[in-house]
């Protein structure tokens, strides 16, 4: 069995930009979809950088991103992590541009930027309202040109370590339908969120968080997996996407009496408040009647004009009329909060490392931490580009100094592992869609925008019971080919730990932080709780420890926007 330096287990931004960094090694990537189908591509609004291109953001500066970020973060972020992001971001935009991303200029041509979410300078850079379209499109080209292998439809299912050190992965070859085994010097996952645990997302299908699951398995601890992303705009019906480029670019959200509303939540910067600010608004103006019948608010876009909305939302004005039959130039869209973005995941540094040797990772799955409790937009899309460089840098530095060889027994194990899960789900009763499907209805209405003891211990009670039933799923067929029920009934059980680790923390963090909000203790605690969640397996779930937060740069102060 060939042995590659490295496995990169991913091919959105942050998997192609760490090959890139890695080129000249065996470097294989794997992706359960073709690397252009990765969520990345998604991505609308833009990617923020310092680059004071605009009038208005003449003062901007390194300095404001990362104290922005900061402050966004509700000071969860750790500070040196988050000004690391900032400081790259400048050249990580022109690297891009350099390579062929067609950002959008202004008319002395330089690159445009517009405001987004929590901040009064606009700093994020975009191409249209396609920006992670256009960008993953410039890394996939260098990909191909310098001959990097992608083995794509593959789905990861085991990392091998034994002895604290990594080995490789198995996983399913979903065309041939055949488990295949990748012996690895070194392996990175890449591979994005978890959307896809709650009923109402964002998320593409495929984003199920498995690389998650598969890391804490492993024995690898998970970081902050409490803070959950639930964006204010979402299409009401479907949860697609309306980007906060719509409210940057001068959109107001409306209730049924035609109010804006923002004005009583966060009366300086409206509707550009961070998310977690302007989605629990939604929430509450939903929730105390004040919405508009089955449940939504209105984001207008009108006043706009057809101009604009065709030149810098073309994607929202043809996601409204394909999905909602709605001409946005005439009629305000109907919107309510979704899940979005995953701030916690696999514990790293800067660098990408992991508590095991030789496994790494970056991108959306991992947890650094720049975005703390609370992620700012335009902050993602430069995380995937700044962190896959330097993890990639750091596992070329790592495979300079190592020269040991892989322990096939170990994937040998890992493989048998599968083969006997497999056969397992033959004598299985129940119905694992079923059983997922359930999951997301407890944690969404349980571990939402809003939440409180009684609720959060409802929904462990739940998983725990959904838990022992995923251990009963059955798959109607057996083979490997290209077969979507038996993925699922692989994934449950990983897709519930995610759960359980989720409503853990909740349960144990009594305060109210960025997207964590309890009800039932509604202030930040900064006596207790300037602590990162750790979860690693227990005997009875995920146990949780804490780890202090790097306040090297800032105090944390009152957050008012
Ligand atoms: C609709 C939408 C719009 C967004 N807009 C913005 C924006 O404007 N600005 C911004 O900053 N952020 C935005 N974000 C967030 C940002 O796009 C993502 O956080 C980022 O693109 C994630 O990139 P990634 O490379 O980490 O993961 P992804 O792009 O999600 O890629 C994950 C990869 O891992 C692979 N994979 C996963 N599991 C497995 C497995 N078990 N086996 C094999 N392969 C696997 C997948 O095939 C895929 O190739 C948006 C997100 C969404 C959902």
């Amino acid at each position: 069995m060939a042995t590659w330096d490295v496995v990169i287990v991913g091919g959105g931004l942050a998997g192609l930009r760490a090959a890139l960094a890695l080129r000249g090694l065996r470097v294989a990537v794997l992706s359960r979809v073709h690397p252009l189908r990765s969520h990345s591509v998604a991505a609308q609004g833009g990617i923020n950088a310092a680059l004071k291109n605009m009038p208005q953001a003449a003062d901007d500066s390194v300095e404001r991103h990362t104290y922005d970020t900061i402050k966004g973060s509700d000071f969860l972020a750790d500070q040196i992590a988050a000004a690391t992001l900032c400081e790259q971001a400048p050249r990580t935009i022109y690297e891009m541009e350099h390579w062929g991303t067609p950002f959008s200029r202004l008319d002395n041509g330089r690159i445009a930027q517009r405001p987004f979410g929590g901040t009064d300078v606009p700093r994020t850079c975009y191409a249209a309202d396609r920006t992670g379209h256009h960008l993953l499109q410039t890394l996939y080209a260098q990909v191909r040109k310098h001959n990097i292998t992608v083995f794509e439809e593959f789905v990861v299912l085991r990392l091998v370590q034994a002895d604290g050190r990594v080995h490789g992965v198995v996983g399913i070859d979903l065309a041939a339908g055949s488990i295949v085994e990748f012996a690895a010097r070194s392996v990175l996952f890449a591979t994005g969120g978890y959307g896809r645990v709650f009923r109402n997302s964002t998320n593409a299908l495929i984003n199920t968080g498995s690389g998650i699951a598969i890391a804490y398995r492993a024995g690898v601890p998970i970081k902050d997996l409490e803070f959950v992303q639930f964006h204010p705009t979402t299409l009401f019906g479907t949860n697609i996407l309306i980007t906060e480029g719509a409210r940057g670019e001068g959109g107001h959200l409306k209730n049924a009496a035609g109010d804006r509303f923002m004005s009583e939540y966060a009366p300086k910067l409206m509707e550009l408040a961070p998310r977690d600010i302007v989605a629990r608004a939604i929430t509450t103006e939903i929730s105390e009647a004040r919405g508009f019948q089955g449940g939504y608010v209105q984001l207008d876009l009108r006043h706009l004009g057809h101009d604009r909305i065709h030149e810098r939302l073309p994607g929202i004005w043809e996601i409204a009329r394909d999905f909602a039959r709605i001409d946005a130039c005439e009629t305000a869209l109907p919107v309510l909060p979704g899940q979005h973005y995953s701030m916690g995941g696999i514990d790293v540094d800067v660098e990408g490392h992991s508590a095991i040797s030789g496994f790494f990772a970056c991108g959306e799955c991992a947890c650094v931490s720049v975005h703390g409790a609370n992620r700012l937009g335009g902050n993602s899309l430069l995380e995937t580009l700044v962190f896959g460089r330097l993890t990639g840098e750091a596992m070329s530095r790592f495979l300079a100094g190592c020269g040991q060889g892989v322990d096939h027994a170990a994937i040998a194990s890992a493989k048998a592992q599968i083969i006997d899960q497999i056969d397992h789900l033959a004598r299985g009763t129940l119905n694992a869609a079923g059983i997922r499907d359930r999951m997301r209805d407890v944690l969404s209405d349980n571990v939402g925008v809003f939440r409180d003891q009684e609720s959060l211990i409802s929904a462990r009670d739940h998983l725990r019971q959904l838990a022992y039933d995923a251990l009963r799923v059955k798959t109607d067929s057996s083979t490997l080919r290209f077969n979507g029920g038996l993925i699922t009934a692989l994934e449950l059980p990983m897709m519930i730990d995610l759960a359980m680790i989720i409503c853990e923390g909740a349960l144990g963090r009594t305060e109210s932080r960025g997207s964590h909000f309890r009800t039932d203790h509604i202030s930040r605690n900064d006596k207790t709780w300037l602590k990162h969640t750790i979860a690693t397996v227990g005997a009875d779930g995920p146990q949780l420890q804490y780890r202090d937060v790097d306040l090297s740069k800032y105090e944390p102060e009152e957050r008012i926007y």
